[in-house]
């Protein structure tokens, strides 16, 4: 019996008893069998999430107890690191290696959010009436629905957890289809940890199918999603009627802008890491390189050395530096992609193709992908491939950088290298993104505020904000001394 589905505390199967299988990115074999769930299974998840909520079983929890629950849990996750890394590496085809440092990301979330619950405490504000008790407190939002992507499954429902457990929210967490394994394995450790029943409810199965209610039932008070533009639209079209919070982090496409004088070995170093790590199914990826003209040659051509002995392989080869597309049906999108961006003009230096090694034979392998002579006005500019595919585009002067890497609908994240400091802070203040990083790529902290401006998103996760997404705000006026509000005349 496949029973994955965690509704009202309780371990079950789908309705119908259908079970889906997941398949490894890297040689399609099976790796789990999990629950499929019904409409009616999420209509259940949505109840039981409402009720926990509105009986005030984790609500009358102190924030310092609560956090004391997300530490425990943090806990739980260490002790269990190997097992979930290894789900997690089954499921997204990553390397093992790669799958630990991700769970050591999501142990230190919980601890940030375990952390950062105990500091909340309400604020006294001076109306200037010495009888008039002025109080904000910080109270749960309500019962949220957590969706999140495949490239980074649990590291990405992790940033919505810990908070939401927190804030003293009732959810519904629903990890994309593709990568279950790994938020089973999260809600064990929530389980064991003694959160009351209800409060957590794992979903599994489709987005287009159990998405609907999830988004548009109308006891969601909230909905947290890490995913797509297209679908982020659609959530936030479901969500008008009841005005919903939402909390979107959607794509990138981000600018990573190397002027002449930087350190170019560094620069061309992180140029590749951010372009081709996890073959580019990353959010922040660094795919669009703005190059000043005078070093195009140099730098461009090293890239392309670099992105043509990239190892790729499946979870286990030792070797291996990076690992397949999640799905055949993206690597026929970032195929199409590529294909579109040549023949819009973009010039194909390397890559361009699936792997032709007999062991990538089963998997879903493309190659690291350079594309040069790109413009911002071409769609794989514009366009997220979230593949292992960079685009070059050159620039002559600080202002033109400025300008195209502000040149996009999207607004996730950047980077800028330069030796001169001024230029440098210069540019990262003018570009229009959620995160900059000047002289490094891709690092981030969970102390740190992460999201997008534009069409990247609304809200910030992780942060002292990413709590606050979870959290309503209360201004409680007490007047200890009574009296006539004297406005209309009493006749
Ligand atoms: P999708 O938008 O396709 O899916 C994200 C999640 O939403 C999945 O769980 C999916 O379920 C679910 N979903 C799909 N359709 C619906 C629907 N109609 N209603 C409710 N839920 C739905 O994105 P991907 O999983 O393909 O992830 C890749 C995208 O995510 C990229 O665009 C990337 O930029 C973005 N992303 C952004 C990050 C950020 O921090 N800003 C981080 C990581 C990714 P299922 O898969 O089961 O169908």
């Amino acid at each position: 019996m496949v029973a994955t589905l965690f509704i009202d505390g309780r371990w079950r199967q789908a309705s119908d008893g259908v079970v889906h299988d997941v398949h490894s990115p890297h040689d399609q074999h099976v790796v789990a069998q999990v629950s499929q769930a019904t409409q009616a299974d999420v209509l259940d998840a949505i109840g039981a999430a409402r009720a926990s909520f509105d009986s005030g079983v984790f609500t009358s929890w102190s924030f310092k107890e609560r956090s004391d629950l997300v530490l425990k849990i943090a806990e739980l996750l260490e002790r269990d690191a190997d097992v979930i890394a290894r789900k997690e590496s089954d499921d997204t085809g990553k390397r093992f290696i790669e799958a630990q440092y991700d769970v050591a990301d999501v142990i230190a979330t919980f601890r940030h959010f375990g952390g950062l619950g105990a500091k909340v405490h309400e604020r006294s504000v001076d109306v200037g009436l010495s009888h008039v008790n002025s109080r904000i407190v910080y109270e749960s939002l309500g019962v949220a629905s957590l969706i999140g992507p495949w490239n980074y499954p649990l590291l990405q429902i992790a940033w919505k957890v810990a908070p939401a457990l927190v804030a003293g929210c009732s959810f519904i967490v629903k990890p994309s289809e593709l990568t279950p394994q790994s938020a089973i394995a999260l809600i064990k450790a929530i389980e064991e940890a003694g959160t009351p029943k209800g409060v957590a409810n794992l979903i599994l199965g489709p987005g287009s199918v159990v998405g609907t209610s999830l988004i548009g039932d109308p006891r969601i008070d909230m909905v947290s999603f890490t995913g797509g533009l297209t679908t982020g639209q659609t959530i936030m079209k479901a969500a008008v009627a009841d005005v919903k919070r939402l909390a979107l982090e959607l794509g990138g496409k981000n600018p990573h802008i190397i002027f002449a004088d930087a350190d170019l070995d560094s620069a061309i170093d992180n140029a590749v890491t951010a372009a081709f790590l996890h073959s580019g199914q990353v959010c922040s990826a660094g795919t669009r390189l703005i190059v000043e003209r005078s070093i195009h040659d140099r730098v461009v051509k090293e890239i392309v050395r670099r992105a043509g002995k990239i190892t790729l392989g499946g979870p286990d080869d030792e070797l291996a530096e990076s690992g397949p597309l999640i799905s055949q049906s993206h690597l026929m999108n970032v195929s199409l992609y590529v294909d579109k961006a040549v023949a819009e003009g973009a010039t194909l230096l390397t890559g361009g193709k699936r792997s032709d090694k007999a062991e990538h034979e089963k998997g879903w392998y493309y190659l690291p992908t350079v594309l040069d002579n790109c413009r911002s006005a071409m769609e794989c500019v514009q366009e997220e491939s979230f593949g292992p595919v960079m685009t070059v585009e050159l620039f002559d002067t600080e202002a033109e950088a400025i300008a195209i890497g502000n040149d996009t609908v999207f607004g996730l994240s950047g980077g800028v290298w330069s030796s001169d400091e001024k230029k440098a802070a210069r540019v990262a203040s003018a570009l229009r993104h959620g995160t900059i990083w000047v002289n490094d790529f891709g690092p981030y902290r969970p102390a740190a505020e992460w999201g997008g401006y534009k069409k990247s998103g609304i809200g910030r996760e992780l942060g002292e904000h990413g709590l606050g997404e979870y959290l309503e705000i209360k201004h409680i006026w007490t007047n200890n001394a009574p009296s006539r509000s004297g406005w209309f005349r009493d006749q």
